[in-house]
C-alpha cells in the first residue's frame, strides 16, 4: 500500500463489499461469498444479517497492511461475489444453492450464516481438492447426527462431512469444544480419529500448543477453515445464537494464526454472527479479522513461494 492509497478516501466512506474489494468476478484468485441464512440454527437466529455485519466491519481493516504478516490482503486479488440466493426455511434447497454458488472457485472465503453452510461448503471445496483435512474453532463439536430430529441443522455440518467422506477425521482438529453434550457422542466423536481440544486445554497450553497441534494434524495436506464464531468467550463474541462460557479470546485466535506454519488453507467459512445480539460491532469485527488474518497469511504464503 502506498502514501496515496492510504490518503485517498476515509475508510468509513469505502464501498459495500467485504474489504472495499471489486465484485462480481468468479475467476478471480480470492472469492468472498455471503451466506445470509439462519434457519438451520437450534437456539437464537439471527445469522442471516451475519454478512452484511462482516462486511461492515472490514471497514476498519482497509487502511493499511497487516501488521504482522506485512502484507494486504487486497493484493491477493479478491472479489467480493455478494451473497448467494439461498431458499427461506429450505435448508436443502440453500445447501444446494450454496454448493452450486461454492462450486468452481480458485478459492472461497464464505461469511455465514448458521454452521450448516459448511457442509455444502465442504461439498465444493472435496470436489476440487478430495477429503481435506479440517480445522475447525467453535464451542460445539457439530457432530450430532440430528438436532431435534433435523437431520441437517447447524450441529450437524461436520457428522455428514465425515459420512461423505469429504474430511478425513485423521487430518481434523476442533478447538475450543465446551458445550453440554451427551458423553457417548462425545466419544463417538473422537473415535473417529477427530483430534478434539477444549476451551480449557487452550487455557493451559496457549497459542502456540494450538498452532504446533494445527501443523502436526493437517500434515500439510489441502485443509479448510471453518471458525464458528462461538469458539471466542461471549464477552469477546456476544452477537451468536449459541454463544457458551469460558471461551477462547480474540487475541488468542490471531496469535495463533502468526504461529502457524505448514498447514495448507484451500478455503474457510466465518460462521454464527447474529448482529441483533451484537454489540459495538465487537462480533463482526472479530469475525472480519480472522478473515483478514486468514487472507493476510496467504498472501504472505504466496510472497514466500514467489521468492
Ligand atoms: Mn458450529
Ligand atoms: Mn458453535
Amino acid at each position: 500500500m502506498t502514501d496515496q492509497q492510504d490518503m485517498e478516501r476515509p475508510t468509513f466512506s469505502s464501498g459495500a463489499t467485504f474489504l472495499d474489494a471489486p465484485s462480481g468476478d468468479r475467476s478471480a484468485p480470492v472469492c468472498i461469498l455471503g451466506v445470509p441464512m439462519d434457519w438451520a440454527t437450534t437456539n437464537r437466529s439471527g445469522a442471516r444479517d451475519g454478512p452484511h455485519a462482516i462486511r461492515r466491519a472490514s471497514r476498519l481493516l482497509i487502511d493499511g497492511d497487516h501488521p504482522v504478516f506485512r502484507t494486504n490482503p487486497n493484493g491477493l486479488g479478491l472479489s467480493d461475489l455478494g451473497d448467494v440466493p439461498v431458499m427461506i426455511g429450505d435448508i436443502a434447497e440453500s445447501h444446494r444453492r450454496i454448493e452450486q454458488a461454492a462450486s468452481g472457485l480458485a478459492h472461497l472465503c464464505a461469511l455465514g450464516g448458521d454452521h450448516s453452510i459448511s457442509l455444502p461448503l465442504l461439498r465444493a471445496a472435496a470436489k476440487q481438492h478430495g477429503p481435506l483435512g479440517l480445522v475447525h474453532f467453535d464451542a460445539h463439536t457439530d457432530t450430532w447426527p440430528e438436532n431435534f430430529g433435523q437431520s441437517l441443522a447447524h450441529g450437524t455440518p461436520f457428522f455428514h462431512a465425515m459420512e461423505e467422506g469429504l474430511i478425513d477425521p485423521n487430518r481434523s482438529v476442533q478447538i475450543g469444544i465446551r458445550a453440554p453434550m451427551g458423553a457417548h457422542l462425545m466419544d463417538k466423536a473422537e473415535a473417529t480419529g477427530l483430534s478434539i481440544r477444549s476451551a480449557d486445554w487452550v487455557h493451559e497450553n496457549g497459542a502456540k500448543a494450538v498452532a504446533a497441534l494445527i501443523d502436526e494434524v493437517t500434515g500439510g495436506g489441502p485443509s479448510y477453515l471453518s471458525f464458528d464464531v462461538d469458539s471466542l468467550d461471549p464477552a469477546f463474541a456476544p452477537g451468536t445464537g449459541t454463544p457458551e462460557m469460558g471461551g477462547l479470546t480474540s487475541w488468542q485466535v490471531r496469535k495463533v494464526f502468526t504461529l502457524l506454519q505448514s498447514v495448507q488453507f484451500v478455503g474457510m467459512d466465518v460462521v454464527e454472527v447474529a448482529p441483533a445480539y451484537d454489540h459495538a460491532e465487537i462480533t463482526s469485527l472479530a469475525a472480519a479479522t480472522v478473515v483478514w488474518d486468514y487472507l493476510a497469511r496467504q498472501a504472505a504464503q504466496g510472497q514466500e513461494r514467489g521468492a
